[in-house]
């Protein structure tokens, strides 16, 4: 059976039309399901025959929370959802001043193997389809009783290791006719897989590219990030400084600041130097300790003085800003805690 929300409104409108259907139902089912509905029955306007003969062809996707934590602190909501085949993801809810966001999974897993990352312990069981990415959305909206405005691919797996659905489900968030997230209130975050920015970037689409640098060389960034092995930092910038000509959007480098290992001041000379040949912002972050991990943040000083060279550099930098750090927000957290807990059961 085909998962209908995974179906781009051309496509569902084609299959309609083989049933029989006119075309105005397209954009009212679309409607429908980009609301959240958790069965066909709720297609109230829809004759009862035509809503039985859907159930018949098509799935509905409805992930189960199993978990759900809100931070004391600043409200942000961590999601543990199950998926029909069992398969455990999570995303965040957010609350910022520009808007909420969600910060969601494009894979169940990832294979990348970040070695301070909560998701690379386990490795890739699956890729999301389009309709499990736009659920975590739909039902955080429905949980919540909130808008989303904003959205981050920046939970678990490597969007542009999941290249096609991800490129699907950013056509049906943004759709008018759904929840039309606008392209430049989205972020895609990838560890930097040179072929999938190429191909990103062709696409012409507005959103903003996030690169999860954390390191500005190859020797430390093969050391940690050993999807780095295969291409190189070079390339990884000339890809960037091309994404940034071809789009004319401005890349991010996200730097998670791990102690003795990418806070030196030779490393801060060095992002400077590159982030400003790629037009690039910096987004310094505070490593966030993850447990039977033996990477440690940077310390206060070590910041500071990282900082200041790129103060003197002329680089664009923010520090961002933890939100949740009380209800184990950073992705892969709570799955792993999971899979921990099930594995000792
Ligand atoms: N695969 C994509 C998106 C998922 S990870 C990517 O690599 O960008 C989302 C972000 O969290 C990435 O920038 C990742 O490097 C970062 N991250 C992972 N573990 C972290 C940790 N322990 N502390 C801080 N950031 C971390």
């Amino acid at each position: 059976m085909t998962e209908i929300k995974s179906l781009l409104p051309e496509t569902l409108q084609a299959q309609l039309k083989e049933m029989g259907e006119p075309a105005f139902r397209t954009g009212q089912i679309f409607s429908w399901l980009h609301k959240g509905v958790t069965s066909f029955e709720e297609m109230t306007n829809l004759p009862a025959a035509l809503r039985s003969s859907l159930a018949q062809k098509y799935t509905l996707t409805v992930p189960e929370i199993v978990r759900c934590q809100e931070s004391r602190l600043d409200g942000t909501r961590k999601y543990l959802w199950r998926l029909a085949d069992g398969n455990c993801i999570e995303s965040v809810f957010m609350r910022y001043h520009h808007g909420n966001t969600v910060c969601l999974s494009s894979q169940a897993g990832c294979r990348m193997g970040c070695v301070f990352c909560a998701s690379a312990p386990m490795g890739k069981v699956r890729d999301l389809t389009p309709g499990e990415m736009l659920d975590q959305i739909l039902f955080t909206i429905r949980d919540t009783g909130e808008p989303v405005s904003n959205l981050v691919l920046m939970g678990i797996g490597e969007p542009l290791d999941n290249y096609e659905n991800v490129l699907t489900f950013l056509h049906l968030v943004n759709h008018a006719g759904g929840l039309a997230v606008g392209m430049r209130h989205i972020y895609l975050s990838t560890c930097g897989l040179v072929a999938g920015i190429d191909k990103l970037a062709s696409e012409r689409l507005q959103l903003t590219l996030s690169v999860s640098l954390h390191a500005p060389d190859d020797e430390t960034r093969s050391r940690i990030m050993p999807a780095n092995r295969s291409r190189g930092v070079d390339e990884l910038f000339r890809k960037c400084q091309e994404y940034f000509q071809r789009t004319g959007r401005r890349i991010s480098f996200e730097y998670a600041m791990i102690d003795g290992v990418n806070d030196t001041a030779d490393h801060a000379r060095l992002l400077s130097r590159r982030a400003r040949d790629c037009g690039a912002h910096v987004n310094l972050i505070p490593l966030n300790h993850v447990e039977e991990r033996r990477f440690r943040p940077s310390t206060q000083g070590h910041m500071k003085a990282f900082m200041k060279i790129l103060d003197e550099n002329g680089v664009n930098y923010t520090v961002r800003r933890t939100l949740g750090s009380d209800v184990d927000a950073s992705c892969g957290q709570l799955r792993r805690k999971m899979q921990k807990t099930e594995s000792q059961d």
